[in-house]
C-alpha cells in the first residue's frame, strides 16, 4: 500500500468516526439535499451565506465512509470562503476525482483535499466523494436538490 493510500485510509476513518460540522445549522439561509442512488448516500447541507461569504456550513446524513468523510472535509474547506472561492474549489475537486485535473502538476487550491485523488480509479466511488460538493454547489446556487449527473 502506498503512503498516500495509507493517509487516505486514516483520514477517511477519522472523519467517518468524528465527522466535523455534523449538525443542523439553525442560522442557515440555504439548505440543499443530495442523494447518490448508486450507493445510497444521502445528505443535507446547511449554509449560512452572507455578503457572498460562506459564514457557516454544516451537514447531516447517512451514507458510506467516503461520502461522510468527504462531506466532513468539504465543510472544513469551504467554511469562511467567498462564493467565488467555494465555486473554484468545487470545480477543482470535481475535476480531480474525474481524472481531469492533475493535482500535482496543475496549480490548484485543493491542499489536503488531494487525498481524494485516488477515487478516480474507482468510478463507483467518484459520486460518493463528490456528493457533498454537488450539494454545497446547489446550496450556493439557491437550489434545493443536488444532481451528481453533471
Ligand atoms: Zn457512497
Amino acid at each position: 500500500m502506498s503512503e498516500l493510500s495509507e493517509l487516505y485510509q486514516q483520514v477517511i476513518l477519522d472523519h467517518n468516526k468524528k465527522p466535523r460540522n455534523y449538525h443542523k445549522l439553525e442560522s442557515a439561509n440555504r439548505v440543499a439535499e443530495g442523494h447518490n442512488p448508486l450507493c445510497g448516500d444521502q445528505l443535507t447541507v446547511y449554509m449560512q451565506l452572507e455578503d457572498e461569504v460562506v459564514k457557516d456550513l454544516s451537514f447531516e446524513g447517512s451514507g458510506c465512509a467516503i461520502s461522510k468523510a468527504a462531506a466532513s472535509m468539504m465543510t472544513q474547506s469551504v467554511k469562511g470562503k467567498t462564493r467565488v472561492e467555494a465555486e473554484t474549489l468545487f470545480k477543482e475537486f470535481h475535476s480531480m476525482v474525474k481524472g481531469e485535473l492533475d493535482e500535482e502538476a496543475q496549480p490548484n487550491n485543493l491542499g489536503r483535499l488531494k487525498i481524494f485523488s485516488g477515487v478516480r480509479d474507482y468510478p463507483a466511488r467518484v459520486k460518493c466523494a463528490s456528493l457533498s460538493w454537488h450539494t454545497m454547489h446547489a446550496a450556493l446556487q439557491g437550489e434545493e436538490a443536488a444532481s451528481t449527473e453533471t
